[in-house]
């Protein structure tokens, strides 16, 4: 498929590529320049992807066209002292939070080490205990039905690692509002979120696979029920990290969702995915 805007690419890709878990089948993912070319990728069902770092995708893939923000969404280098400031949604995280620690601004720390764009951390409200992207979040640009519009964040139903946004809305820029503090000052409270980090596990892996149930950690739930290192091909749960399903190599969407069906069988409370499933 030929897009007629220049600023649009459009190629058939296999999501593992994009996919922090390396896992997926193809689908035509566009990438996109500036708001015509998303306008464009936007007219057939779609889905966005971000830093795809939250997506369990089919090994068939998704028949949807995947829709990606290219680097003119990426404000990571604009970034500077300001409080105030609009960003594109390709903007990832981790540079984010590395700039507001050199500028001195407070208010990112709780996403130390969460490998997010903007717009895939507005979609799932990512955060820590330390705190979420919703807590800074005053608005957002999005297209939908062909048209930009502003929404302010009270509208987006942002909970714990949840949002309503609605499936037909591209993120395209969003406003966020910082604390003017000392780059001192960051770096202390992002050394204490740094060290509550450090028993991840560093393998490929969609981050946390279940959301935590009310007043209890899934990772905990998975560990007492002696399941750390059970593994279906190359899927396997981390020695770490029990809410972490890592990819040792080959892992296919099938052997992740075995994996994923043997722990809630083996475990005495119902588990609700965290992930995004793609294609199933
Ligand atoms: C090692 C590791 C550690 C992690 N730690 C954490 C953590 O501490 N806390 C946490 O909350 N999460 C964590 N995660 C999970 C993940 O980083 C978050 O869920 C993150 O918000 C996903 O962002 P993304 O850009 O990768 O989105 P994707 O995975 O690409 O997409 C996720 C969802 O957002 C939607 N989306 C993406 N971009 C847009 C857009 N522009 N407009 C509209 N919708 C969009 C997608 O359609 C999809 O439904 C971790 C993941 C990994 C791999």
């Amino acid at each position: 498929m030929t897009p007629r805007s220049p600023n649009a690419e459009v190629r058939i890709r296999p999501l593992a590529q994009l996919t922090t878990l390396r896992v997926g089948g193809p689908a035509e993912v566009w990438t996109v320049d500036d708001d015509e070319a998303a306008r464009e990728a936007t007219e057939a069902p779609f889905r966005p992807i971000g830093a795809g770092s939250n997506l369990l995708v089919s090994d068939d893939g998704v028949p949807e066209r995947v829709v990606a923000l290219g680097r003119p969404y990426n404000d990571v280098r604009r970034f500077g002292a300001e409080t105030d400031v609009w960003l594109g949604c390709a903007t990832p995280l981790p540079g984010l939070v590395r700039r507001a620690r050199q500028a001195g601004l407070s208010g990112l720390e709780g996403l130390l080490g969460v490998p997010a764009a903007l717009g895939g951390a507005i979609a799932m409200n990512a955060g820590t205990r330390f705190g979420e992207i919703g807590e800074v979040l005053e608005e957002v640009e999005w297209l939908r039905d062909g048209r930009v519009e502003r929404v302010p964040a009270s509208e987006l139903g942002l909970g714990y690692r949840r949002s309503e946004l609605p499936d037909d809305a591209l993120l395209l820029r969003a406003r966020l509002r910082l604390a003017r503090s000392t780059p001192e000052r960051v770096a202390v409270a992002l050394a204490a979120v740094d060290a509550a980090r450090s028993g991840q596990p560093k393998a490929k892996s969609a981050g946390c696979a279940f959301r935590n149930p009310p007043g209890d950690a899934a990772g905990r739930l998975i560990d007492l029920a002696g399941l750390k290192g059970l593994r279906v091909g190359d899927a396997m749960i981390a020695h770490e990290h029990g809410n972490f399903v890592i990819n040792l190599g080959d892992a296919t969407a099938g052997d992740v969702l075995e994996l994923i069906d043997r722990v809630r069988a083996a475990v005495d409370a119902p588990l609700e995915l965290e992930w995004r499933r793609w294609g199933f």
